[in-house]
């Protein structure tokens, strides 16, 4: 008998945490990720959770994004001893996300941090690395973990339970799906069997668009290259910075935007993480893998790489047009805040989008057409130009998650997590139409019986 207790992304999207009860014993946790939005829903990072790290197997991280990771450190602080599994490049990356958020969090007076930068060193020594697609034994469950095509790393998991007793032996952990085709990565793995599927559901309900972020770029740059203002792009660290870089190459390499248009890579985190994007070729997909073993992806003329923060000022000083790429992607902090402050007010300067932005967060309300919007204490009028692009998620939509789903035979039941309770309500009706009649909707800290 195998239940599964939700203790995150249980109608949210973030602070991913599941752990798979076997006999009335906690085997193995998935992911132990932060929440992140408003301040209601980080102070849940600060709720305990009744789950029993102590009696743990081991633990299984899907991927290195801090909604999936970044709690990781508090594993130890309450009493767990056992290996944390994951790929080589989630264990690169997760080095560089656990340490920015331990900094980040030493700095806000208003949060007790929830580990420091030593904690998360103690923990790298907790890693045991995995291949893709190498099955291995570990409390009695054999794990296989496949690409999902999400981000560098990240995986899906299948786990078989070798001692089972009941005729719900396999089940498939669905970490992120990513969406396809990528500039970047290969298409998600699709499995073909499983009893049991655990499945995320951030776009139920939504599709993407067929945008083209490479006219959709070239345009901001052309506006900013006839005015002379700034183009701001908010960025995530992890692949979108490594996308937005790739398709700016492109189009100085061909000639559709000017070489001397200076462009300011403006993140110490997405440097890190470029660095380790560009040490993994294998991993990307067969047409990116061509292009980074014969040079530099991410990089080009005009490119500054600033590291330091005093650095920012040299930005300034820069007259003319000018690209200026800084985390975080959702303008909730980072260094695209002092940029904002100084940059919004003026009618020169374009504000591209090129993520998902969360609920009440400044970029939400900025691309929501907000007058006024307060960044850092301040009170910023927003005369800028600002649009989004929707095409470069990193998630499947809606048709992908359900084409996903299909090619998995003999699904009697699945669980939807990492999406609103819309997104859940919106999808859980069309895979009842695939024949799958049990469907669970969890809410935070519910068990619930694996059943067929
Ligand atoms: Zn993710």
């Amino acid at each position: 008998m195998k239940s599964i207790s939700f203790f995150g992304a249980s109608g949210t999207v973030t602070g991913s945490c599941y752990q798979l009860n076997r006999n009335n014993k906690a085997s193995l946790l998935i992911d132990y990720g932060m929440y992140q939005g408003t301040k209601d829903i980080e102070k849940l990072n600060h709720v305990s959770i009744p789950y029993k790290p102590y009696e743990l197997d081991g633990m299984l991280l899907t991927h290195a994004h801090l909604d999936h990771c970044g709690r990781l450190p508090v594993l130890l602080q309450h009493g767990f001893k056992n290996k944390i599994f994951m790929t080589e490049p989630t264990r690169d990356l997760l080095e560089i996300t656990l340490h920015d958020a331990a900094r980040i969090a030493d700095k806000n007076e208003a949060v007790i941090p929830l580990y420091t930068e030593d904690d998360v060193d103690i923990l790298m020594g907790y890693i045991e690395i995995v291949d893709y697609n190498q099955p291995f034994e570990l409390g009695g469950f054999e794990i296989t973990y496949q690409d999902a095509g999400h981000i560098l790393g990240s995986a899906s998991l299948r786990i078989v339970d070798k001692q089972a007793d009941d005729d719900m032996k396999s089940i498939v952990f669905s970490g992120d799906i990513g969406k396809w085709p990528h500039d970047l990565l290969p298409n998600p793995y699709l499995f073909d069997e499983a009893d049991a599927v655990v499945m995320e559901s951030t776009y139920g309900g939504r599709l993407h668009t067929n945008e083209d972020p490479l006219t959709f770029i070239a345009q901001e740059i052309h506006a900013i290259e006839r005015n002379g203002g700034a183009l701001l792009i908010p960025s995530f660290a992890i692949e979108r910075t490594q996308e937005v870089l790739y398709l700016i190459k492109q189009l100085k390499d061909s000639g559709k935007v000017k070489a001397q248009t200076p462009v300011f890579l403006d993140s110490p985190m997405a440097l890190h993480v470029t660095e380790v994007y560009k040490h993994y070729g294998a991993l990307f997909n067969d047409d990116f893998h061509k292009i980074i073993m014969t040079g530099d992806p991410f990089e080009f003329d005009g490119l500054h790489k600033l590291e330091k923060n005093r650095q920012s000022r040299i930005i300034d000083r820069v007259l003319g047009p000018k690209v200026i790429i800084a985390g975080s992607g959702m303008m909730s902090g980072g260094r695209i805040m002092k940029h904002a402050v100084k940059y919004l007010p003026k009618e020169s300067t374009r504000l591209f989008f090129v993520g998902y932005q969360g609920d009440e967060t400044p970029g939400r309300l900025i691309s929501e057409g907000a007058d006024t919007v307060k960044i850092m204490d301040f009170h910023v009028q927003v005369n800028a130009h600002v649009s989004k692009i929707d095409s470069l998620s990193a998630h499947a939509d809606e048709n992908q998650l359900l084409e996903w789903l299909r090619h998995i035979n003999g699904v009697k039941h699945v669980f939807l997590t990492h999406g609103e309770d819309v997104a859940r309500d919106a999808i859980d009706p069309k895979i009842q139409q695939t024949g799958i009649s049990r469907i669970s909707k969890p809410q935070l800290n519910d068990e619930v019986l694996i059943k067929g």
